[in-house]
């Protein structure tokens, strides 16, 4: 029965602990070996003696922290043994590239860390596989009935309607560098627009990983290499930090938006000097949080993230037993 995982499985505040196996799933500190779910600052650290993840997280992980050292690869599916009876095996999340949740077995219970996720399809990564589970530990970046996420083409379509409109100004859209960027190049491009996309300095990288690993990305251009007529009726990309710091000054009177989850709330935007605040986002909804916990039926759901009141709360309602994972240092970077 899924009770006794709770014997081989130790929540702490740095991370789930295997004790039995001594590995760690996404420590926030530097450990012996760890299971890294994907790339985000929040999910994986560098300094582990070793670190089992996808081939894309590792790649991930070298160009931002330049970790290349105890890299262990492990693919979709392939089982690993980890010690004290315990089988670990990846599957996708459909976050950001080579996003994957980790399972867990021992002796025929399963435990699921779905990591960061989402449920809606995303050109730039495989999508969610739903794995049935005894317990489910479950992110809740946006556990909150408020937050249900729009169609992502809707967005999309805003977004180049107000480039259109606007041929004498630019639309300067913050996002960050791994994952969001990618996706809304990549849902421009289903969308039709073949123009180049202009890129902040910071984000060319990241874009060149995803596209040698095969997601195109169509016309991508700098805009340190363009001159301020060039970029007018653009859409340029750059991180969230940059809207409003000095480099935007050289661009043609830019429309500010944001691609974010956090943009259904109205402050979140003013805050930011948002003119167009695009719902987006690489997390699931509350929807798909609550569907995705009906959907596996596990024994137990534990929550992380912090914001797990509500959904404790509704799991509870629901007669489904729930408690939060106080973990730290998990931020909303990569929203
Ligand atoms: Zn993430
Ligand atoms: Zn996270």
């Amino acid at each position: 029965m899924a009770i006794a995982a709770s014997s081989w499985i130790t929540p702490t505040p740095q991370g789930i602990h295997l004790p039995g196996a001594d590995i760690w799933v996404d420590p926030s500190v530097a450990v012996g070996r760890a299971l890294v779910t994907h790339g985000h600052a929040d999910h994986a650290r560098g300094g582990h003696g070793q670190t089992i993840a996808t081939a894309e997280t590792l790649a991930i992980m070298a160009l931002r922290y330049g970790v290349a050292e105890g890299a262990h690869p492990l693919a979709l599916h392939e089982r690993l043994t980890l010690g004290d009876g315990i089988t670990a095996w990846l599957a996708p999340a459909g976050h950001v590239l080579g996003s994957a949740q980790v399972v867990l077995e021992r002796q025929g219970e399963r435990v699921v860390i779905t990591g960061d996720y989402k449920r809606r399809p995303d050109p730039t990564c495989l999508p969610f596989e739903p794995v049935p589970c005894d317990i489910l530990v479950t992110e809740a970046t946006f556990a909150l009935p408020v937050f249900v996420h729009p169609p992502i083409t809707g967005e999309i379509a805003r977004l180049i309607e107000t480039s259109a409109a606007h041929p004498d100004r630019c639309v300067l859209v913050g996002a960050y560098a791994l994952g969001k960027a990618q996706r809304v190049i990549a849902e421009l491009r289903r969308a039709g627009h073949t123009a180049p996309i202009w890129l902040h300095g910071a984000m060319e990288a990241m874009c060149r990983l995803y596209t040698e690993h095969g997601i195109d990305l169509g016309d991508l251009r700098l805009v340190s290499e363009a001159s301020k007529e060039e970029l007018a009726g653009q859409i340029i990309l750059c991180p969230p930090s940059a809207l409003n710091d000095r480099w935007s000054r050289r661009l043609p009177d830019p429309i500010t938006a944001m691609a974010s989850g956090w943009m259904r709330v109205r402050q979140r935007a003013v805050q930011r000097n948002v003119e167009l605040p695009l719902i987006i986002s690489d997390h699931a909804d509350w929807n798909e949080l609550t569907a995705t916990i009906r959907e596996l039926s596990p024994a137990e759901t534990w929550i992380t993230h912090g914001r797990d009141d509500a959904l404790v709360h509704w799991c509870q309602t629901h007669q489904l037993k729930a408690r939060p994972l106080d973990l730290v240092g998990y931020e909303d970077e990569d929203d």
